[in-house]
């Protein structure tokens, strides 16, 4: 399927099954069934799987499209939907005939849902430096010690691509591998239920990893592979399923406030706010913020998707800004809005509260800012 009838199919399952689902699931903080099966049912839950496993094989740019139409009805299921890719992206990086067959072929078909496992409570915003220890019980197969939290997914996914340690308790520090583990391991300790004030629909929730066995074919790349995963394929894909979501969240606010603009008519003097001039301004700086945003975002993945090595810094910058562009485009909104915007479950409010998670969620824009400006200065991305 070429990516404009992939994304025309995405546009119409999210116009109907994913906002259908949409109030129940920031309501009721209900994981997003209905759209996950729907896109599943459908054959796009393949979208990042290589064709030689059955799947669509569409690049990052692609990716920032699908979760930014999604995001744009429900930005849970924008969120679920993308950390399904960015697993399997992490999985089909450098996968074996194995991985491809037990996991990769299973994805493409829609029988299997992967995701994400890399924060931790011991080591925050700082992703990358897993504390979850690897060790080798024999040649063929290991344990996994160690706790996660905020897995989105978590809990529904058939498998999680879980960062760790290198490989033993001497392994080097800051050492970075990854392990696919099976929903239905022995030893995967799950939290509380997922209550956060907005993408309520994530079922991110904590992980314990209590001495869980996994067989060594289940290792992505090579023991300790660093951080090439971290900057090679984790940073670029969760950077850019975030960037689309909240990209969908940003139009989607702009829509409701235009609607609003439009049908708005006074009483007293027969005007509509659609004639305000001031309004027709905000209304108007509204749109050039997301645009430009959008554009930075389609251009990011562009020139990842060609190999052009500058995309390091335009798909950092893309998450930075689209987190401070959805937050200040929801506020803008609230207030073009009027007090109607103000009340409880409200679709402004909704999306207030699903922004805010923007700046937060790792890299977090402080962290992003800080590594653009280290790389701008050739000094090492990461704190030592
Ligand atoms: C809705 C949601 C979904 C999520 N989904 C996933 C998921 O699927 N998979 C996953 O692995 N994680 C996920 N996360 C986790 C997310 O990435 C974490 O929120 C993040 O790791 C921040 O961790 P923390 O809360 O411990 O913040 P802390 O580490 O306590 O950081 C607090 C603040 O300090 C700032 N800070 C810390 N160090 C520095 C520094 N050196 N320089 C500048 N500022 C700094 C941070 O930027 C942040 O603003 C999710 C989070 C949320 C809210």
């Amino acid at each position: 399927m070429s990516l404009d009838n992939t994304l025309d199919l995405i546009r119409q399952i999210a116009e109907s099954t994913v906002r259908d689902e949409a109030v129940v699931v920031d309501q009721e903080a209900k994981w997003p069934e209905q759209s996950m099966r729907t896109l599943q049912r459908e054959g796009v839950a393949g979208f990042v799987v290589p064709k030689e496993s059955g799947g669509l094989e569409h690049g990052l740019m692609g990716l920032a499209k699908a979760c930014e139409t999604i995001g744009e009805e429900s930005a849970s299921a924008g969120l679920c939907f993308g950390m399904h890719c960015v697993g399997t992206a992490v999985i089909a990086a450098k996968a074996t005939d194995y991985q491809k067959k037990h996991f990769l072929e299973p994805i493409a078909a829609g029988e299997h849902i992967t995701t994400l496992a890399l924060s931790e409570p011991g080591t925050g915003a700082h992703f990358y430096f897993p504390q979850t220890q690897l060790l080798s019980l024999s040649e063929d197969e290991y344990v996994l010690r160690g706790k996660k939290t905020f897995v989105t997914n978590g809990g529904k996914a058939d498998s999680y691509v879980v960062s760790t340690m290198g490989v033993d308790p001497d392994a080097m520090q800051h050492e970075f591998s990854c392990m696919v583990v099976e929903a239905d391991r022995q030893g995967l300790i799950w939290g509380e239920k997922w209550d956060g004030i907005g993408m309520r629909g994530n079922s991110s929730r904590s992980l314990t990893l209590d001495n869980v066995k996994v067989p060594s074919k289940n290792l992505l790349g090579e023991q300790g592979d660093q951080l090439w995963y971290v900057f090679q394929v984790v940073a670029p894909y969760f950077l850019t399923a975030m960037s689309g979501t909240y990209l969908g969240v940003a139009q989607a606010a702009f829509n409701e406030v235009r609607e609003h603009l439009q049908n708005r008519t006074y009483r007293h003097d027969g005007t509509s706010l659609s004639q305000n001039q001031l309004l027709q301004h905000r209304l108007g700086s509204i749109w050039a913020k997301i645009e430009r945003t959008r554009q930075l975002i389609y251009h990011a993945t562009r020139q990842y998707d060609s190999g052009d090595p500058a995309a390091v810094l335009t798909i950092i910058s893309s998450k930075a800004e689209v987190a401070h562009c959805v937050v200040d485009v929801v506020n803008e909104c609230m207030t073009l809005a009027g007090g109607i915007a103000y009340r409880e479950n409200s679709k402004l409010e909704m999306l207030l509260r699903d922004a805010r998670a923007a700046h937060v969620m790792a890299p977090t824009t402080d962290i992003l800012y800080t590594w653009l400006g280290r790389t701008l200065l050739e000094q090492p991305i990461l704190d030592s």
